[in-house]
């Protein structure tokens, strides 16, 4: 029952006007999704907090472990205020100033103070997505001349991309200062930080976290070409990754973009670092009950490819057919995950990392849980783990057995939602060995997840020494019950 039911990859879905009501809410929980994203990006502080109530009044009603992540904006660019909409043309030239409102003589402006600082003559700004460009001829004086090499509209506050240039902007804006004080308030899940270039980035965050006395996850959005370069430093210190494919195919180029998320999934699976593939998956939901062909095989390979969640933006924050992008995001999942497992193992990415030393005593007795688990044909593999550390570290082996991952902080239970195959279990702390094994044992009985004398891998550390994971067990769930 357990593993027919189990989705490995996770689902991640961006609230917005089209979902945040407690029924939608529910529905999309119930229809499979682990974790809810708000973008700091839009909106005010009022609705995000109605909206952070509801996604906890049901999870608490449902009793299941859900991400909240609060998704902060970043040096991100946008155009300032322009007096009405404007369409660019093909060969037309323009002035650009760094000012948050439109000049006199149709000046456009840009919302960035470092703007003439970052770029040259030569170097393109991108407008809207990309589908206008300019590229820069000179400068005057406070302002760029440039020429406009693709036209479209563009409208107040749309996103600017410079991908030709070192973007100075500080990783940390009074906006995102104020942002990461309300999700502490509100103590979220995981926190995401847009932009990111390299692990600078992710330590200003850590440091203002701290002062917060906070230890709220950080997920690393890589959108920016020196996100990409600098990815394994930004593994180093950032506690995930995602994608972000969006602002990432501007930065980059579309073609490119296929090839770098199966690098960075990769990359991240190697160093245990959950990873998130998001944007434009299910896109055309947002206006049609169906998917399109390639979107479908869109979601699949970033399943095939192992990534821990998949993300929707549009589709659930503001389209017409919220409920229905999840239901079909956790079907394409099943259906893909059904013929993985089908195969031989070693086809996964992961598994290929199983007797690699890193001398690391965690990751060592993880990767002994997996060989052993597979050898003795245990039926599920239960990581003690208060942090979630443990069950992340199994979850890194992308093995084929069902995974739990046991936790007495409500926090770690979240956080755990949102990661590869882990399903996340919340008991009360235990005062002794004894009691965690009891404990577990209720749960993989009342649950029905194990009979009496099926065998599973259980893995745990120094009693209440947290981050000391070294010892594994094989042991059938009637004995874990009495085992001290
Ligand atoms: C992206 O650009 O792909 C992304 C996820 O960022 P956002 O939705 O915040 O623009």
């Amino acid at each position: 029952m357990l593993e027919k039911n189990l989705a490995r990859t996770k689902i991640l879905v961006t609230l917005g006007p089209a979902s945040a009501r407690e029924g939608r809410i529910r529905r999309m929980v119930v229809a499979g999704v682990d974790g809810f994203r708000l973008n700091m990006s839009h909106g005010d502080n009022d609705t995000r907090r109605k909206w952070i109530r509801l996604v906890k009044k049901v999870r608490r009603e449902l009793a299941r472990p859900v991400a909240i992540m609060v998704d902060l904006r970043g040096p991100r660019i946008r155009l300032g205020e322009l007096k009405e909409e404007r369409r660019l043309r093909r060969g037309e030239e323009v002035l650009v100033s760094a000012t948050r409102k439109e000049g006199r003589g149709g000046v456009l402006p840009i919302d960035y103070r470092g703007l003439l600082r970052d770029l040259r003559p030569g170097q393109r700004i991108l407008l809207r997505d990309g589908r206008v460009e300019l590229k820069v001829l000179e400068v005057i004086g406070r302002r760029l001349r440039c020429k406009v090499k693709r036209g479209d509209k563009v409208n107040s506050f749309q996103g600017v991309n410079l991908p030709d240039s070192v973007v100075s902007a500080a990783s940390l804006s009074a906006k995102d200062r104020a942002d990461i004080a309300f999700a502490v308030e509100h103590n979220v899940d995981w926190i995401a930080l847009s932009f990111v270039r390299t692990a600078k980035d992710i330590r200003a965050l850590q440091r203002t976290l701290r002062r917060h006395d906070s230890t709220i996850p950080i997920c690393a959005k890589i959108e920016h070409p020196l996100g990409v370069e600098n990815l394994e430093e930004i593994i180093q210190e950032t506690d995930s990754v995602m994608v972000a494919r969006g602002d990432l195919a501007v930065e980059i180029g579309h073609a490119k973009v296929p090839i770098v998320q199966r690098r960075i999934i990769r990359t991240c699976i190697r160093r245990a670092t959950p990873v998130v593939v998001a944007t434009q998956m299910l896109e055309s939901m947002i206006e049609h009950a169906q998917p399109t062909r390639a979107e479908v095989s869109d979601v699949a390979t970033a399943v095939m490819e192992s990534c821990d969640a998949v993300m929707l933006s549009g589709e659930t924050a503001m389209g017409q057919f919220p409920v229905e992008a999840c239901k079909v995001m956790h079907d394409i999942i099943q259906q893909t995950e059904a013929e993985i497992f089908s195969e031989t193992w070693r086809l996964r990415p992961g598994v290929e990392r199983l007797g690699q030393g890193r001398g690391e005593v965690g990751l060592a007795t993880a990767n002994a849980a997996v060989f052993a688990a597979r050898m003795a044909r245990a039926k599920l593999i239960l990581a003690f783990t208060e942090s979630g550390r443990t069950a992340r570290l199994v979850s890194s082996f992308r093995g084929n057995l069902p995974l739990i991952g046991l936790t007495s902080r409500e926090t770690s239970y979240h956080r755990m939602a949102l990661i590869w195959g882990i399903l996340p279990g919340l008991i009360a702390k235990p005062r002794s060995v004894l009691e965690m094994h009891r404990s577990a044992a209720d749960i993989l009985t009342s649950n029905r997840w194990l009979k009496d004398n099926d065998l599973l891998v259980t893995l745990a550390g120094v009693f209440s020494v947290a981050g000391g994971t070294n010892t594994m067990r094989l042991i059938p769930l009637r004995i874990l019950r009495e085992a001290n």
